[in-house]
């Protein structure tokens, strides 16, 4: 181990390096299926920002690459958007896949692109099934990006695929990327049960933890605990290991990401940021320089 990686204690439940699907045994593609994909349960606060965005923006043609079970990208299906949609975890995609073939016979659906990619080799990765294209807009939501934990100190694998990101879109084309308000989690030590993304019908408690690693937060662990999800008394217990984005630094990377040539907008929550004094969510969106 090189002296710039940071050292994470391998204890229960904790991903160790080189882990990447934290829902590779299935247990959390399931459970996050029912969590939030019981129907189009999407909040119409969220649905509103996003299509009305990309919309103002004129965007057809968008990347989500972090499309899990499919839910968002069903959202965009609907709405008209040309989706193209990738994963790193088949468990998840597999969702998504089955919702597809149930809704073949309706052109949309049957257009709509479903592969598997990874961040880290993104451009490639969509390169090998659809050569030469570049996107409207690529999104990267539901606290995902925050999956990625980086073992180098400098947040080299972050920075970098962040620069993936970029280099999918168009000139002009639009990132939305974001992360929970873990400035918030870290002082507080607590996170917030309701979700801004869905409305979801089951209790759930969520318990927080801090990694804390010479004096830095390295990790945040949440543990789901959903009452009555797959029936009646039926609890469904699953965790997620996170890295801790901080705004300031996020911003800074993302500006870096794209050569400093990108126009930022920040929103907390969906509404414009003096609006929510604690957000749950930060929501970035990075404009990608024309030239
Ligand atoms: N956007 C969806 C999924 C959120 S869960 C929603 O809001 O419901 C986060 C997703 O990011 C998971 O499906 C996970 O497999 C994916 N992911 C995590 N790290 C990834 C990586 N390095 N490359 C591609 N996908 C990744």
């Amino acid at each position: 181990m090189s002296a710039d990686k940071v050292f994470h204690p391998r204890s229960e439940g904790i991903p160790s390096e080189g882990v990447k699907d934290q829902y590779a045994d299935g247990k959390a593609a399931r459970a996050w299926n029912k969590f939030i994909g019981d129907s189009n349960q999407r909040t119409q606060n969220y649905k509103d920002f996003l299509v009305g965005l990309l919309k103002k923006n004129g965007c057809k043609r968008v990347l989500d690459i972090a499309c899990g079970t499919g839910i968002d990208s069903m959202m965009l299906v609907e709405e008209g958007f040309s989706m193209v949609s990738v994963d790193a975890s088949d468990k998840m995609l597999k969702h998504a896949l089955k919702a597809r073939w149930e809704r073949r016979k309706d052109s949309k659906y049957d257009e709509w692109i479903i592969e598997e990619a990874t961040w880290e080799t993104l451009p490639q990765d969509i390169k090998n099934f659809l050569p030469g294209v570049t996107f409207d807009a690529v999104i990267c939501l539901g606290n995902s990006f925050a999956h990625l934990l980086d073992e180098y100190e400098d947040q080299r694998t972050q920075r970098m695929c962040l620069k993936n990101f970029a280099q999918c879109l168009k000139p002009g084309g639009l990132l939305f990327i974001d992360h929970r308000n873990y400035d918030a989690m870290i002082n507080s030590g607590a996170t917030p049960g309701h979700s801004i993304y869905y409305n979801c019908k089951y209790p759930v408690d969520i318990k927080t933890s801090v990694l804390v690693v010479r004096g830095k937060p390295e990790l945040v662990t949440l543990d789901y605990c959903l009452d009555g999800a797959f029936g009646d008394g039926e609890k469904s217990d699953f965790r997620l290991c996170y890295y801790p984005h901080k705004l300031e630094k996020f911003t800074a990377m993302l500006h870096e990401a794209f050569d400093h040539r990108g126009k930022h907008q920040l929103f907390a929550d969906f509404k414009p940021i003096d609006q929510v004094p604690v957000p749950g969510f930060y929501i970035h969106v990075m404009e990608k320089g024309k030239d």
